[in-house]
């Protein structure tokens, strides 16, 4: 009988991510989503404007496991995710 060919995605976890701090609006929806707590949210210190008090900070990229469950959820497409090879 034919072994049975296996078909598994390999990656490397790790990734370089990008937010567009101009795009963020700190909304905090990649920092719940990531299962690997890639984001936090940090303080703008001198954002006057209520609705950009804070920005998203991916702190540990390292730990991406690129399920892109952040850019599906950024209303903003805020986020660049570049995969490792
Ligand atoms: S989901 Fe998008 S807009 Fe919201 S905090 Fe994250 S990067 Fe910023
Ligand atoms: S792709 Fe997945 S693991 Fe990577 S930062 Fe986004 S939500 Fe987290």
């Amino acid at each position: 009988m034919a072994v049975p060919e296996l078909n598994v995605a390999i990656f490397k976890p790790g990734a370089e991510i990008y937010i567009d701090e101009d795009k963020c609006v700190g909304c905090g929806r990649c920092v719940e989503v990531c299962p690997e707590d890639v984001y936090t949210l940090e303080k703008r210190p001198e954002e006057k404007d209520p609705d950009k008090e804070y920005k998203s900070v991916a702190i540990h990229p390292e730990r991406c496991i690129l399920c892109l469950s952040c850019l599906e959820i950024c209303g903003k497409n805020a986020i660049y995710i570049y995969g490792q090879q």
